[in-house]
């Protein structure tokens, strides 16, 4: 995660997805994100368009350390709300701009607020993204979060192939709740280090969700991945 050098300035999502990592696949001398970076651990970050237009090398450097990142729009807005050219146009905005600042072209859209609609369904299948939810998520938005509230929470739910949701970023959130959530992390991967449970991103969750077919949505248990 980039808590800290992002706070404010950009909307990253960090879908950590408990799958076999690839010891080795990050680079230990990038600055960030420091968590993960201590911990070998890659995961995906869901970016807002605008948020790495104003920032364009961060989102680069997230890229760069081995994280696989997603689409969140462009703007932060209820996708039902939007038609269908709009929808079209702020989809495909936010997954050219992505593609060109990273250099790989992303291939998931977790939508704002978790909510689609037919028109970014459509959308997201004419620019090749998958939508995805997640399976458990910490709330660190909410007014008193602590590290350990955001631990409590999302362990209720904590098994194989679960998909965990952190925000590493406030900028549509209370000031200052990245902190509960990067307080956490360090908690999620200690239990999962107990449990045996590697920690890795999405593109990593399984042939079914690589192949890009028919893994669509909902994340699903999967014992062991
Ligand atoms: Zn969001």
């Amino acid at each position: 995660m980039v808590i800290g050098s992002c706070d404010g300035l950009l909307r990253a999502q960090a879908v950590l997805g408990q799958n076999a990592h690839r010891p080795g696949a990050r680079r230990r001398e990038e600055p960030e994100p420091a968590v993960l970076a201590e911990r070998q651990v890659t995961a995906t970050f869901f970016l807002l368009g605008e948020m790495v237009a104003r920032t364009p090398t961060l989102a680069a450097d997230i890229a760069a350390a081995g994280h696989e990142i997603g689409v969140h729009g462009w703007e932060h807005r209820y996708l039902p709300w939007r038609g269908p050219r709009a929808t079209a146009d702020d989809l495909s905005r936010a997954t050219e701009l992505i593609a060109s600042v990273t250099g790989t072209r992303p291939r998931l859209l977790r939508p704002p607020y978790g909510v689609l609609s037919g028109s970014a369904l459509i959308a997201a299948r004419n620019l090749g993204l998958t939508p995805v939810l997640w399976g458990t998520w910490g709330r660190e938005w909410t007014p008193g979060a602590t590290p350990a509230s955001v631990y409590a929470r999302l362990s209720a739910r904590l098994h194989g192939g679960v998909t965990v949701l952190l925000h590493d970023s406030d900028c549509t959130s209370p000031p200052g709740s990245w902190r509960a959530a990067l307080g956490a992390l360090p908690l999620l991967l200690d239990e999962c280090d107990r449990r045996g449970l590697a920690v890795g991103p999405l593109g990593e969750h399984g042939p079914e969700y690589v192949s890009g077919s028919d893994w669509t949505y909902q994340d699903q248990p999967r014992p062991n991945h």
